[in-house]
């Protein structure tokens, strides 16, 4: 059972609370950061507000209220969309809630059901597709163009609508992107919401932070029909600067609000009382503080705007709403800071953040690549300053290194081993390990990356280029770069005096470390075997040292003992027709209701280069490829065969031989082998194929799945002679093994095989012809009518 609900997988941790977090710790460790990533208003809650909030501390109104708000706010509410927007709603049409992200909750959780889609338009705000997710509803994303001033365009709607289509997130004024909609613009989409009968989730928290002299419409104000069908969110956070007082609410058709009402009953209860009275003082005292909060809000976003004109390459469309800008930063991606490439608005951020001590947020997070958001939520000298400093760490960065295509550039001959690992240091030693490895990174010649490895962040530090490229390389970057903790992290110093080729692994901390080494192998283990220990526990995700294939959206996991014919058959199938690679060795599987998943997680493939025998495409791709340990020199080469047939391609003046060490691997990208056809990152496992060598026997037999566990755990497949082959399950990758967690390990493989066809296949017991048409039968789902 795994620790945390499943839920968990399908939303994230807030980008932006993460970004803000990291500059707090970055100020608290003395650095002057500039944060341009927050979310509220810089100035304090207006004096007259403060003193409601007083009184009714001071008169003991301290205890629950009524479920969605006192009569008294209801009432001030109601005034407010009366006087502000033409509006008319009675008390059971409004309620109150734990700030407007509370009303966005209860009103996802009361009109969504499973699988209803829900359109989103993007940029959006962090928060909505998680909403979505949580009531298993299904997020439609539709990207809004910079040219189109990001707002929502009607054919774009319109031409998401499917019948699932149940409601429609409208943020207006929006974050991140300060776009806002004319009347005329939000008649376009009413229109088509009513006709579709779509409820438009309208979320106005902006409604006051709007410049230019522009006139706000509240959606529901469109027409009676747009009343109907719209639940309008807003809240006093922004606009009275009282983003911790936490008060939010909602106006709609009555039913939703009952139901939001009942959704509210059993998590928050009422609001705060005393943040209750202090709306009510918010939205019906004097408005002065508001307005030069607009006034001084529009003079700092005309200032950020003009600042960024002048960056070359930036573009921004005027916003016209909210505190954000949301420009385009795409020209500097692929640009590089000593060797460290940006690739993404992550990576963007992550550098400013680290070289300009400007906090921004990247727009992937808002679902947009290729922007950045800013707030001007500061002051204006702050805001000139960070210009500036972002300005100054762009004209830093230089023209990315194209790569040079030059045949096998990562070769080396002298081959590398692994060093060897201590796979339980205690904490002081940690400690001390990881202050000795950074001693030892200079200032210069420092790489520090995040990569999510099955959604856990690993981070490394080294001051070994040809590792950090590797890195870059294998993995998919982090989702967030700015991330300050990393699940795991891993020291890997290339050149400390005096120390031997060693590695060492604290399992408290997931901190592993490995000096005097460079050899990508011996990381890609480290890096895998933390990733295991964490995803066990996290995800309930286990790492199982097998092949897996998929067929037609069926799955199959092959697990290959040492002389199996792994090679053979994994290049049999790769020129089978409607067959795709998933994973050449080692496959995340976890098990989703009656689904076992399986998922490839690295972006390459680190096979060995021996391959080549077996399928001779890959020897092109090899050479494009990144290889370690390539024989270039034939002192070097350890393949006994060759020599004695005297068929040496080295002594036949090529440059290189990719059969000469069986330590000779290529990182290859699977979809070299034929794009889509030939590659998917994921499948549904139906089959499980153990492998073994005897010369009696059939060539295949159905398993329980007891059986198949029993073989999994001998580590042999029975009637071989025992091997040396001792740790369960075959997963080299396993760095602390416990009985508890072999245990553990035990469960899941039984879980696992319980929803599978399990089969023993005997590669002795026949021709490599015969044995390859039973797999071919077996993987494309004809198991049982072969065996019958
Ligand atoms: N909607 C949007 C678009 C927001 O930006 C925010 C706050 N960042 C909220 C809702 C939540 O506001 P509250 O503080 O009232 O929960």
């Amino acid at each position: 059972m795994g620790l945390l609900a499943d839920r968990l997988q399908r939303i994230g941790e807030s980008a932006t609370l993460r970004i803000s977090a990291k500059a707090k710790q970055l100020k608290a460790e003395g650095i002057d950061v500039i944060d341009l990533s927050i979310g509220e208003p810089d100035f304090g809650t207006p004096d007259n507000i403060k003193q409601a909030a007083k009184t009714a501390i001071d008169v003991n109104f301290i205890h629950y209220t009524a479920n969605p708000g006192i009569p008294e706010l209801k009432q001030a509410i109601i005034k407010k969309f009366h006087d502000d927007n033409g509006l008319d709603y009675v008390p059971n049409q409004i309620i109150a809630s734990t700030g407007a992200k509370n009303c966005l909750y209860n009103l996802c959780m009361t009109i969504i059901n499973k699988g209803d889609e829900v359109i989103i338009p993007s940029p959006y705000w962090v928060s909505y597709p998680a909403f979505v997710s949580l009531a298993k509803g299904t997020p439609v994303y539709i990207p809004c163009r910079e040219e189109n001033g990001f707002r929502l365009h009607p054919k774009d709607f319109a031409d998401a609508i499917t019948p699932r289509t149940k409601a429609l997130f409208l943020n207006n004024p929006c974050n991140p992107t300060g776009a806002a909609y004319t009347k005329d613009e939000l008649q376009e989409i009413v229109d088509i919401a009513v006709s579709e009968n779509i409820t438009i989730i309208a979320d106005e928290i902006y409604e006051k932070l709007i410049y230019d002299g522009i006139k706000f419409y509240s959606v529901a104000s469109i027409s009676p029909k747009a009343k109907e069908i719209s639940v309008i969110i807003n809240g006093v956070s922004k606009a009275y600067s009282m983003t911790g007082w936490r008060l939010g609410y909602a106006a709609g058709p009555k039913e939703i609000i009952a139901g939001m009402n009942m959704v509210q009953g059993h998590n928050t209860s009422n609001a705060c009382s005393i943040s209750q009275k202090a709306a009510v003082e918010a939205l019906s005292g004097p408005q002065i503080e508001l307005e030069k909060m607009v006034y001084e809000f529009q003079r700092r976003r005309n200032l950020a705007y003009s600042r960024l004109q002048s960056i070359p390459g930036v573009s921004c469309p005027m916003p016209r709403g909210a505190f954000y800008l949301f420009p385009n930063f795409s020209a500097y991606f692929d640009k590089e800071h000593k060797g460290n490439q940006i690739r993404n608005s992550y990576g963007l951020a992550y550098y400013l953040m680290k070289q300009a001590h400007v906090a921004v947020v990247p727009g992937d997070a808002f679902g947009m690549e290729g922007y950045l958001r800013l707030s001007y939520a500061a002051s204006m000298d702050r805001i000139d300053e960070a210009i500036s400093r972002i300005a100054e760490a762009l004209a830093e960065l230089t023209p990315s290194r194209k790569e040079k295509r030059k045949a096998l550039n990562n070769t080396v001959t002298k081959i590398r081993e692994f060093a060897e690992l201590e796979p339980s240091i205690n904490l002081e030693m940690r400690e001390s390990l990881a202050a000795e490895s950074e001693n030892s990174f200079s200032y210069d010649n420092y790489y520090e990356w995040n990569v999510n490895i099955a959604g856990v962040i690993l981070q490394l530090r080294t001051n070994s280029p040809h590792l950090n490229d590797f890195w870059l390389d294998n993995f998919y970057p982090a989702e967030l770069e700015a991330d300050i903790e990393p699940h795991g992290i891993i020291y890997a110093a290339k050149d400390i005096p005096g120390r031997e080729a060693r590695a060492y692994y604290n399992p408290d901390s997931h901190t592993g470390f490995f000096f005097k080494s460079a050899y990508y192998a011996q990381l890609r283990s480290l890096a895998l075997g933390i990733v295991s220990d964490i995803s066990e526990k996290l995800y309930n995700t286990l790492a199982v040292h097998a092949a897996c294939f998929d067929c037609d959206g069926q799955g199959t996991l092959m697990f290959f003992p040492p002389s199996t014919g792994k090679s053979t058959h994994i290049a049999g199938l790769l020129k089978k027709g409607n067959t795709k690679i998933v994973s050449a060795d080692l496959t995340f599987v976890r098990i989703s209701g009656p689904a076992v998943v399986a998922d490839s997680i690295e972006r390459k493939f680190f096979m060995r280069t021996d391959f080549v025998e077996k399928y001779q495409p890959a020897n092109v791709l090899f050479e494009r490829s990144k290889c370690e340990n390539v024989i270039t020199s034939k002192e070097h080469c350890e393949n006994n065969n060759c020599l004695l047939d005297d068929v040496c391609d080295l002594d036949k003046g090529e440059p290189y031989c990719f059969t000469a060490s069986k330590n000779s691997k290529a990182l290859i990208d699977p979809y070299w082998f034929g794009g889509p056809d030939k590659h998917t990152k994921r499948t549904q496992v139906k089959t499980v194929l153990i492998f073994k060598k005897d010369n009696f026997g059939q060539i295949s037999e159905h398993l329980t799945s007891e059986q198949a566990l029993k073989l999994l755990e001998d580590g042999r497949p029975p009637a071989e002679a025992v091997s040396e082959l001792s740790y369960p399950f075959y997963n080299p990758y396993m760095l602390v093994k416990t009985t508890e967690r072999i245990e553990q390990q035990k469960r899941f493989y039984k879980r696992m095989l319980d929803k599978c066809d399990c089969y023993l296949i005997n590669i002795g017991a026949g021709s490599e012809k015969d044995v390859s048409k039973v797999i071919s039968e077996i993987t494309s789902g004809r198991g049982k009518e072969v065996l019958r």
